[in-house]
């Protein structure tokens, strides 16, 4: 599930449709695939073209293009084989691909579109039929854009919590879980922080549900604002139970950015409808450190480690930062 996520997004940051796909055109006779270039390239497209499969397979694994328009007879391998390799293989998205036919005859058509074509053109064919087949192309990886971009919108959503645009619960699982196997793996360190705010029943009793929503606001921003790195990352696991998880971080530098979140809270009330609210937060800590292949944790082991300090902050008089005794840190050395 974890994979499925990341390649997705990943997939999605790589490939911009709004600007025009690029096309590769893979034909063994120069003179064709100057024509070809040269009206392609006329209409606007980026073309690279090659002279068989084997190089345009190369060409592809170099730099994605979306719509192949192929030669079906060719030295090495030909049109047909190429089709094939490219439905087999996984790329960045959807590939368009259209078979150039030098006589039309049927059964070469039928031959290319069983190995994977989406449409063919005759060699003879117009330039404004080309183009025409191109916009083709161009309407359905629109289609494909807009399904990941719905998609990916969908998945964010359900990783986010609505009402302080922080991860939800889920995210913080599967993403810290896949951070925990990537040290199992590697090696490294992890922090983790749990926060909870304290006495937040009475500040809904005092001041009402709204103004206690306005201060789960405000607090993820502050949280926000005080985790410049992209690897420190927020996620609100319950009610006003929080989580920071601060990667390839240490326990002395995640002391000094629970230090940090306790004081940007405590220090300046919370704005909100009904007026300003003193709050302030506990903070439990607990940090992971793995050599390469050895040594076993899970993000309910971390999480239980974290808790028990929180739990000690609340005992010990609320509103302050609680370390792991040093045999309490999870390490395998
Ligand atoms: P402690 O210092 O021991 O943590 O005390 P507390 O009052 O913060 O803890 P407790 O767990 O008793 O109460 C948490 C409260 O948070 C109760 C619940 O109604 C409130 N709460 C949970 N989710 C939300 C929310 O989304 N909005 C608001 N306004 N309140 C919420
Ligand atoms: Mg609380
Ligand atoms: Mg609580």
């Amino acid at each position: 599930m974890e994979q499925d996520f990341e390649t997705t997004t990943q997939v999605i940051l790589e490939v911009d449709f709004k600007s025009t796909p690029k096309v590769l055109l893979v034909d063994d006779d120069e003179l064709v695939r100057a024509q070809l270039q040269a009206a392609i390239s006329a209409a606007g497209f980026k073309v690279e073209a090659v002279a068989d499969g084997a190089a345009a397979l190369a060409a592809m694994e170099k730099e994605f293009a979306p719509v192949v328009i192929t030669d079906r007879n060719m030295p090495g391998m030909d049109g047909l084989a190429l089709c094939r390799a490219i439905r087999e293989r996984r790329f960045p998205g959807y590939v368009y691909m259209l078979l150039l036919t030098a006589h039309d005859r049927e059964e070469d058509i039928l031959a290319g579109l069983e190995a994977g074509a989406d449409d063919y053109l005759s060699k003879r064919a117009s330039s404004a039929q080309l183009l025409a087949r191109l916009r083709t192309a161009q309407r359905i990886l629109g289609l494909e854009r807009s399904l990941k971009d719905a998609l990916a919108e969908k998945r964010q959503l359900a990783m986010t919590d609505a009402l302080t645009g922080a991860h939800n619960r889920r995210y913080f699982m599967r993403r810290l879980n896949g951070e925990i196997q990537r040290a199992q793996r590697v090696g490294g360190e992890l922090s983790i922080l749990a926060l909870d705010i304290d006495h937040f029943k009475s500040i809904n009793d005092r001041y009402g549900h709204a103004a206690g929503d306005a201060v789960l606001r405000e607090f993820v921003r502050r949280i926000d604002e005080n985790l410049p790195r992209r690897t420190d990352w927020c996620a609100r696991i319950g009610g006003e139970e929080f989580t920071v998880v601060l990667e390839g971080t240490d326990l002395t530098g995640a002391a000094k950015v629970a230090e940090r979140l306790r004081a940007a809270t405590a220090d300046t009330p919370m704005p909100s409808d009904t007026g300003l609210i003193p709050t302030t937060v506990s903070i439990g800590v607990a940090t992971l450190k793995m050599s390469p292949g050895k040594g076993q944790a899970s993000v309910e082991s971390l999480l239980g480690m974290a808790d028990d300090c929180l739990y000690a902050s609340k005992e010990n008089g609320r509103n302050r930062v609680t370390l792991p005794e040093p045999s309490n840190s999870s390490s395998d050395e």
